[in-house]
């Protein structure tokens, strides 16, 4: 009975792999020098399949992986269905927030009950902030470069993650309102955790082992 793992490439597959280490489990393959998309490891009963980061949730959820990390975020726009989500592993570690051009009077806008003019790629995430927020807005859905919206005029603000802030500041953004923490989660295929219920929990035990040590040391 094998195991397989969704990872997407990048951060998330690097943050993993020390987790995966503590769980004895070894990739053999680097995804940035192979074009395969399915990675073996030292163990025979686990492989690593390399998918988009967004489909990760609906890989798992329809059983094309088992198990599989994705961030808050991606979990949140996806809604979560059929996914098991038994641990936090605190990787990926960023935060959602609104940005707007630094000329952009925000708080005035809020106040004012102003239509604002939203773009991000969390549009899920977004309407449900400002509704919070009581705030109306108009959402423009994009898939990347949200910095780009504000500055052309399409925007009056994006909903984005930030971590150090640069990308913001390099293109004359300001950081108005930081709304979310996020963190990337271990999530499970409920079928799956029925039939390889050993296998699974040994994993999952593993990796709240490895988070409870990682943490205890930062
Ligand atoms: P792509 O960059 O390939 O378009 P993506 O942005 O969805 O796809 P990643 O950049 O690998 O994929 O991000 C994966 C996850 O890592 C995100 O869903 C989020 O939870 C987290 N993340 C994104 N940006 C950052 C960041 N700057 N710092 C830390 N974590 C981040
Ligand atoms: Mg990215």
């Amino acid at each position: 009975m094998t195991i397989t793992l969704a990872l997407s490439k990048g951060r998330i597959f690097e943050e993993t792999l020390p987790l995966l280490a503590a769980a004895g489990i070894a990739v053999t393959e680097d995804p940035e020098k192979t074009r395969k998309l399915i990675l073996p490891t030292n163990r025979d009963d686990v492989r690593v399949v390399l998918v988009r980061a967004t489909d990760v949730p609906t890989y798992v959820q329809y059983g094309g992986a088992d198990l599989g990390v994705a961030g808050r975020d991606v979990l949140i726009e996806h809604g979560g269905e059929g996914l098991f989500q038994p641990l936090d592993l605190q990787i990926a570690t960023c935060r959602m927030s609104v940005a707007v051009r630094d000329d952009f009077d925000y708080d005035g806008a809020v106040r004012q009950g102003s239509r604002i003019r939203v773009a991000t790629k969390y549009t899920e995430i977004a309407r449900q902030h400002f509704a919070d927020k009581g705030v109306h807005v108009d959402l423009i859905k994009l898939y990347g470069s949200m910095e780009l919206a504000p500055l052309t005029g399409l925007a009056d603000a994006i909903v984005d993650l930030v971590s150090t802030g640069k990308t913001l500041a390099a293109n004359r953004l300001r950081e108005v309102e930081p709304f979310m923490q996020i963190s990337s989660r271990l999530v499970v295929n409920q079928a799956a955790l029925k039939l390889k219920s050993a296998k699974l929990r040994e994993l999952i035990d593993a990796f709240a082992r490895a988070v409870a040590a990682q943490a205890s040391t930062t």
